[in-house]
């Protein structure tokens, strides 16, 4: 099979392997993560999710219609448009977005186009488009104060938001929780939690990829990242007591490859790990470029560290050791 497998053609092959457990399609996962292109894997029977076309998104297919957590980035919004097509010709009703960022929501105007609402109401009868549902404070990012320009166009903002814990709602014979997680990787940010599916998409407060991104000038912080690991800690069950079976919940992260209690349990841990390091030098007076030069990250720095980019371990060590002083003082 080539790098750059057309998405119906894996997408069929995963169906011909029975393969619905995704560790069963891990080397799909890798191909998908190396291509270019944007990829498509199945992980449950009515769910799947498309890879390369920005954040992970997820595509939860039923009766009643598709629904996405995250849309992509803008730059690929059309071919995730298609990779959806491709799952299902099912209008989209539901696109519930994690965060504000950029490669999460670029695609909203795109794949919330030709929908229909999850949520008819006066103001979008007779419309073709999706519901956009985020917390209220992603639509303040993507909006504007008046007379500034905004972030992103009218069309890409969310058409529903809320304020409280969960909203929580019943579709394609599935319950449907939106959670909020207050100040984690921003002050936006939102999981999603699929009951009877299985199936949590985290955002980016799992993030494969890398140290887990703390936008403290968006709202994020570490307290509030280690705190939000726990919760979905308490949401994901591992394959226990039968583990020769390999039933368990699923994880789809912001990025990076699907995940499960295990691997949301090692990295919860690594972040508790550095968050208790750099605690120890703060205790000790020590400044920001002493602790940096401590290299408070080692050990980790292989598997989750970059020297470039837009989040590097010194980003993220900063991150830490602001938010910890600031909750000293
Ligand atoms: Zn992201």
């Amino acid at each position: 099979m080539s790098l750059r497998t057309p998405v119906a053609s894996l997408v069929s092959l995963v169906l011909v392997l029975g393969a619905i457990d995704a560790f069963r399609v891990a080397g799909a996962q890798e191909r998908a993560a190396n291509a270019q292109g944007v990829e498509t894997i199945q992980i449950r029977p009515n769910m799947f999710v498309i890879f390369g076309a920005g954040a992970n998104i997820t595509v939860h297919t039923g009766p009643e219609g598709v629904v996405l957590v995250d849309s992509g980035s803008m730059a690929r919004a059309g071919e995730a448009r298609a990779a959806v097509r491709a799952i299902s010709a099912q209008p989209v009703r539901l696109i519930v977005n994690t965060s504000a960022d950029p490669d999460h929501v670029g695609g909203n105007e795109t794949l919330a186009r030709g929908g229909l609402s999850i949520v008819p109401n006066a103001f979008n009868a007779g419309t073709s488009q999706a519901a956009i549902v985020a917390h209220e404070n992603v639509l303040l990012r993507m909006s504007a104060p008046t007379g500034r320009a905004a972030a992103f166009p009218l069309g890409a903002w969310p058409t529903e938001t809320y304020t409280s814990r969960t909203k929580s709602m019943y579709f394609n014979d599935d319950g449907i929780q939106v959670i909020r997680e207050v100040g984690a990787h921003s002050d936006g940010d939102s999981v999603v939690f699929f009951r009877r599916t299985d199936v949590v998409a985290t955002g980016d407060i799992l993030d494969l990829r890398q140290f887990p991104v703390i936008d403290a000038a968006l709202g994020g912080s570490i307290q509030g990242e280690i705190d939000s690991l726990n919760r979905l800690l308490e949401l994901a069950i591992p394959a226990m007591p039968l583990i020769d079976k390999e039933d368990r919940t699923l994880l789809v992260p912001g990025h990076g490859r699907i995940s499960d209690h295990a691997d949301l349990v090692e990295y919860r841990d690594m972040v508790t790990i550095i968050r208790d390091t750099i605690q120890r030098l703060v205790d000790k007076g020590m400044t920001l470029q002493q602790v940096k030069a401590a290299d408070p990250a080692q050990g980790y720095r292989a598997r989750f560290g970059r020297d470039s980019g837009p989040w590097t371990t010194d980003m993220f060590v900063e991150a830490v050791f602001r938010g910890l002083r600031r909750s000293a003082s």
